[in-house]
């Protein structure tokens, strides 16, 4: 093939096709697989720039090639996943350059859990890190906007991205940050792609204003279609492509390094855990708790309990011995409440954090005073070590479920839908009988304080009628989710799985501007084609994991 000729040649990273190599890429965590056709580990943005360059040339010469950038590979929608090129960011570009009094500037491939070592060391963190904290990477935090169990008081990745520096579908590299109306008529009179970027933007921006500000997510968390609602920033004036490639998934241009806002965590946090064993009494503890504004306000079900008992042995033999012992010693109540057959229904997580002990206390007693008349069981971790073993079982919720179950495959495809938490009323009674008409097992965990479900069902993926299920239920939640002014995504993103859903989401002409913004960047379709736009349900039956 010329194309791997020609990256062998120009490429000071490494370039394969061996088999090996590409089998490593052919999965993330969704439900599909996609073996590219070659591995490309870039080593700095010369490379990628001389990558897209030379995946231009061959699809100008008629090869149906495209590239697709990936981080750590832990995506739930398939958005790394890609049969031609794809550029792995974590075996080089994986550096933090600089950690600012209140920032920080990355490489794509950084683990998240390395890139919190460097900024705990200067007493900050990045809020908005998802719960796959300790396996993924910051090239897919930005492009997936990532959120998670701070999201709720710290917002989701879009609010901390300032800049990015990116190589744009010729070849160029740039750096996407705010720009003052003067900087910007500057950028449009560049006669380039990046020039011609900014006209059309700006032009498509300016002409839809009331359009896309009508379908700004009424919800807390979104990771659905392109931001275009975040790119001008009418407040201070300013224009900023970074807030457009923040959750782009790679469609729009492959990102080499990004400046993100850091927050000063604070100190002290007291936990109010509710164990909630009729589910209609939900709604009305969620609208009791949030007026004492939990940083985190999470959840997981009693399918998720009595694995994590189950597997107990497992996960502690992850951590340290000391730890282990610990923690045995602590989910001890758990064992007993499995082995009784007490467990409750769900676990409602609300963590209240303060600059002193006492405050953060102070905020979790008076939640639990609020909900006093409900009768329910509930108690109050006063300090994290305590809070501890609930945090291990809301993290590992879905990689228990992953690790753990022969035959059986925890199958995101209904994974991360989000509604305004006070249409809980309405909306759970309506998705339950939903979700009882089809004989599924599923497990529940989430952001509930954000209204964002995490609902796995576990799946025989050698069933033929699996996938008839997969591709019958889920436009069927989204309508309702639809209904009630939620979205599909708050966090996971669109990928293989939802992107033939933004219609349904958004409607024809949101999604035609989706279409133009895809083609003002990438007007040869070679950036992950398929994702965000293009994308057809025909794509989620032919990228359906065989086997697992
Ligand atoms: C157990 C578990 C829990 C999870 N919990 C959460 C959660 O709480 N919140 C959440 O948001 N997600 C969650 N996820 C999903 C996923 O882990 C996150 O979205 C994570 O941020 C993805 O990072 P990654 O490095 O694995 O990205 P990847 O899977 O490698 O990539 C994700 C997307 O970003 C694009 N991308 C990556 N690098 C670049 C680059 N350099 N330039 C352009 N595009 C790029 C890829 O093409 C892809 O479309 C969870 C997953 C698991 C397995």
């Amino acid at each position: 093939m010329a194309l791997l000729e020609e990256l062998k040649k120009g490429i000071t990273g490494e370039v394969s096709d061996a088999s090996d190599e590409r089998a490593k890429y052919a999965h993330d965590t969704s439900l599909f697989e996609r073996t590219p056709s070659i591995v490309v580990y870039p080593k700095n943005a010369d490379d990628v720039s001389t990558l897209v360059r030379e995946v231009a040339k061959a699809k100008d010469a008629g090869e149906d090639v495209s590239v697709t950038a990936r981080a750590a590979g832990t995506c739930m929608s398939g958005g790394s996943l890609t049969r031609s090129v794809v550029a792995v960011f974590t075996k080089y570009m994986n550096k933090v350059r600089e950690v600012g009094s209140d920032y920080a500037v990355t490489e794509p491939g950084v683990y998240y859990r390395d890139f919190e070592k460097e900024t705990l060391a200067k007493g900050l963190i990045l809020p908005s890190y998802p719960a796959s904290r300790s396996i993924c990477a910051m090239g897919g935090i930005v492009n997936n906007n990532s959120g998670g169990e701070r999201t709720l008081e710290y917002g989701k990745t879009e609010k901390y991205v300032q800049e990015v520096e990116v190589v744009l579908s010729d070849g160029t590299q740039t750096t996407f940050k705010a720009l003052g109306p003067d900087e910007l008529e500057a950028k449009k009179k560049q006669q380039d792609l990046e020039g011609e970027i900014y006209r059309r933007m700006s032009d498509l921006l300016i002409s839809n204003r009331e359009l896309i500000e009508s379908h700004r997510p009424k919800v807390s968390k979104n990771s659905a279609g392109y931001a275009l609602w975040n790119v001008l920033d009418t407040e201070n004036g300013t224009f900023n492509l970074a807030k457009l490639i923040c959750g782009a998934q790679g469609t729009l241009a492959l990102m080499t390094s990004a400046k993100l806002g850091l927050v000063k965590p604070r100190a002290h946090r007291a936990m109010l855990v509710v164990f909630l064993s009729d589910l209609n009494v939900l709604p009305e503890v969620v609208r009791r708790v949030l007026p004492f504004h939990p940083e985190s306000f999470e959840s997981y079900d009693d399918h998720t309990l009595s694995l994590a008992v189950k597997f107990l042995p497992q996960m502690l033999s992850q951590m340290g011995l000391l730890s282990a012992i610990r923690l045995g010693f602590a989910f001890l109540p758990e064992v007993g409440l499995v082995l009784k057959g007490g467990v409750p229904k769900l676990v409602l997580m609300a963590e209240f954090a303060e600059d002193t002990i006492e405050a953060a206390d102070k905020k979790a007693i008076a939640a639990r005073d609020a909900l006093a008349d409900l009768k329910l069981p509930m108690q109050i971790e006063k300090n994290e070590t305590q809070a501890e073993k609930f945090w291990i079982v809301r993290r590992e919720s879905f990689a228990l479920l992953r690790k753990n179950l022969k035959g059986l495959y925890a199958a995101p495809f209904i994974d991360d839908f989000v509604v305004p938490p006070d249409t809980y009323p309405k909306f759970m009674p309506e998705l339950n009988a939903l979700l009882a008409k089809y004989d599924l097992i599923y497990t529940i965990a989430g952001h509930i304080g954000n209204g964002n479900f995490h609902i796995i069902p576990l799946m025989d993926l050698a069933k033929p009628e699996t996938k008839k299920v997969v591709l019958e239920l889920a436009p069927l939640v989204y309508d309702l989710v639809i209904k009630y002014g939620g979205t599909t995504t708050g966090e996971h993103n669109d990928g293989i799985i939802r992107t033939p859903y933004l219609g349904q989401l958004f409607g024809d002409e949101m999604t035609r501007l989706f279409r133009e913004t895809k083609h003002i960047f990438d007007p040869k379709n070679i950036f992950n084609p398929g994702k965000k736009v293009g994308g057809t349900f025909a794509d989620i039956e032919d990228s359906f994991l065989k086997k697992k």
